[in-house]
């Protein structure tokens, strides 16, 4: 996306707001980060040279307590792009009600071109940079795109190195041997699925007559697609980076990823049709899958795809955001008018936070919660934030972004006014 990101989401936020002179005070805290850390740091190469990238740490906004969000590896990651991330946590926080506040990281490299050794050097100098700005009581990183497990279990390692302490609640979405919780792994994708199931509910929709397609096939977009099968919807469509795959029929989801994690592209799932033997299927690109006639349209991969030169191509009747910021804010009001409902990737992803929420409880209890508990309580977190949002919906004229952005900001604003002044 080429527009600051962090200008689109807070001219989204001040247009959302407008009129309600209530939100002022809020808005004005929200209007810049309070705090981002760049930093310029170096890993040893395999082969004994030096490399440098660029690495940042937004903590956004701690009204609603210690900071909480994600680090990326990406090589299109910039300071505009975290910030923006690190406001969308702030909201997605406040939204679903877990007791923290947003901040985001980066580090703008393409881990692809990294062996895991590089990965290993990259994932404890990010730490060592950091170290003085994260804490389980301060602020709490998880893993985000082409980040995993394994990084947060090298990155909670250094930490413990630096500081001489066991602390496992400095980082969520561990390895589970390391104090991970189960069912953080499929948490965002359960949480989307939930969101569909959920407004499945207040539709009466039957699932077998609902076609979905699916851009973006890493965590959250293969849980998600893997939940809605099981739960009898048709996946037509599902991509990667390099491109996507289309079957009429619906798509054989564990039988796709099985090939993906085998080839490492659903390029090869297409040309090695050893899979869905007896499914017709073809190879789509990312643009033409998100213009398919299909019931609901899930981006799931990175922001911005949805923009002012395709959002009429749009024909899904609902957009549920796996990804974060996958609609520029341009589109908003085009997209409402083509009848395409969006259900917000504030709510939509937030069971990714949710769950990391309950591993950073289970840390400081020092408890290993069943998988069956993590389940049910993601299950009333996010059928609780959507029941909150479903009422507003029908009781205001509103699409249900707006909704949501609304019962975050009056979140945000009764924390604010609660903490008062401290001058
Ligand atoms: N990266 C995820 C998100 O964007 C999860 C963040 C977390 O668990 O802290 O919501």
């Amino acid at each position: 996306m080429s527009k600051n990101i962090l200008q689109d989401a807070l001219s989204r936020l001040s247009s959302i707001a407008q009129n309600h002179s209530e939100y002022n005070a809020i808005l004005e805290a929200l209007s810049q980060p309070h705090s981002t850390l760049t930093s310029h740091i170096a890993i040893r190469k395999d082969n004994g040279t030096t490399a440098y990238f660029k690495a940042y740490r937004c903590r956004y906004n701690d009204l609603l307590g210690p900071t909480k969000g994600g680090v990326r590896f990406h090589q299109d990651a910039d300071q505009s792009e975290v910030e923006a991330l690190a406001l969308w946590m702030t909201l997605k926080c406040a939204v679903v009600g877990v007791p923290f506040g947003g901040a985001k990281g980066a580090v703008t490299v393409d881990p692809k071109k990294l062996s895991p050794m590089e990965l290993e050097r990259l994932a404890r100098a990010y730490i060592r940079a950091n170290a003085d700005f994260i804490g389980p009581q301060l602020d709490i990183p998880a893993p985000d795109v082409y980040t995993n497990a394994r990084i947060m279990g090298w990155m909670m390692d250094e930490y413990e190195k630096i500081t001489r302490t066991k602390c496992p609640a400095v980082i969520t979405g561990k390895p589970i041997a390391f104090g991970g919780s189960l069912g953080r792994d499929s948490a965002t994708g359960r949480g989307a699925f939930l969101c569909i199931d959920a407004l499945a509910k207040k539709l009466s929709w039957d699932a077998q007559d609902k076609t979905v397609a699916i851009q973006g096939f890493g965590n959250g977009g293969y849980h998600c697609a893997r939940l809605l099968q099981k739960a009898g919807y048709k996946v037509v469509a599902v991509s990667d980076s390099k491109g996507g795959i289309y079957s009429e029929q619906g798509l054989d989801i564990e039988s796709v990823y099985s090939e993906k994690q085998r080839s490492n592209t659903l390029r090869a799932v297409y040309c090695q049709h050893s899979v869905c033997e007896d499914v017709e299927h073809t190879r789509i690109s990312n643009e033409e899958l998100l213009a398919l006639n299909v019931d609901i349209l899930v981006p799931a991969a990175l922001a911005g795809v949805i923009h002012s030169a395709n959002a009429k191509q749009i024909q899904a009747n609902y957009i549920v955001e796996i990804a974060n910021g996958p609609i520029t804010s341009d589109v908003d009001q085009q997209l409402r008018e083509q009848g395409t409902h969006v259900i917000p990737d504030i709510l939509a992803n937030a069971g990714g936070v949710i769950v990391s929420f309950f591993e950073w409880c289970q840390n400081r209890q020092g408890e290993a919660w069943p998988e069956k508990k993590v389940h049910e309580k993601l299950g009333q977190y996010m059928n609780d934030a959507f029941e909150r949002a479903w009422q507003r919906y029908q009781e205001h004229d509103d699409s249900m972004r707006v909704v949501v952005y609304k019962l975050a900001l009056q979140k945000l604003c009764e924390a604010l006014e609660a903490h008062g002044t401290a001058d």
